[in-house]
């Protein structure tokens, strides 16, 4: 399956009619006005939909894109999702909860039993060598709820690190959540790489 198929299924699930945009329909979002475009993320962001890029899925490229805007800090991330309330949790690696029971300075079974086992996949940052992965379950275990905060900030998973980007198992494109203002930052920008690096590029509604 290609990007742009990939791509086409995740926006197909958006109801356009329903967001009152149904005058969208066949247009190639990386064309649409400022109005069009940001009516469009709110609808996706509401729905939980993800759109995905067709950009290298590099350490490089993702923590440039990241740094692009602010995270609001809203602590949304680190709690169950309303819109998708099977979903495990977030799925991080035993060395990076081997750090977090360094930082906070508990036996790692400590942090281990907070877990449950997850599954492998090829990370993209080149981590194969690591070994395998824990679901840590939402509400993160880690929040900080007297500060509002991440209470493992300086040692919290790369996947937080990242966040609102998500790995697809793909090296060729990522996708980006839309339930956050920072997410909705980021697909614009991504988009703007997107058709720098391909100007006749169409994601077609
Ligand atoms: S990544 Fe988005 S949802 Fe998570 S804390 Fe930042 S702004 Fe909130
Ligand atoms: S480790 Fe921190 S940033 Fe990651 S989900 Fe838990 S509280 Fe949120």
């Amino acid at each position: 399956m290609t990007t742009r198929d990939y791509e086409s299924e995740e926006i197909f699930k958006l109801d356009l009619e329903k967001y009152g945009v149904s005058h969208l329909e066949g247009k190639n979002i990386l064309t649409l006005n400022e109005h069009d475009m940001d009516t469009l993320l709110e609808a996706l962001g509401n729905d939980d939909i993800s759109l995905t890029v067709s950009l290298p899925c590099t350490p490089d490229v993702m923590f440039e894109l990241v740094s692009t805007s602010e995270c609001r800090r809203c602590g949304k991330c680190c709690q169950p999702n309303p819109l998708n309330p099977a979903s495990p949790g977030i799925e991080v690696f035993k060395e990076e909860l081997t750090e977090i029971a360094r930082f906070l300075q508990v036996p790692y079974g400590i942090i281990e039993q907070k877990t449950v086992p997850g599954k492998f996949v090829p990370h993209p940052f080149g981590w194969t060598g690591l070994s395998s992965t824990r679901w840590l379950p939402l509400p993160c275990p880690f929040y900080d709820h007297e500060q509002n905060s991440c209470g493992v900030h300086s040692v919290r998973p790369v996947v937080c690190r990242i966040h609102p980007i998500i790995f697809i198992g793909d090296n060729s494109s990522f996708s980006i959540k839309l339930n956050c203002d920072y997410g909705k930052d980021l697909i614009k920008t991504a988009y703007t790489w997107v058709k720098k690096n391909d100007p006749d590029c169409e994601i077609l509604l």
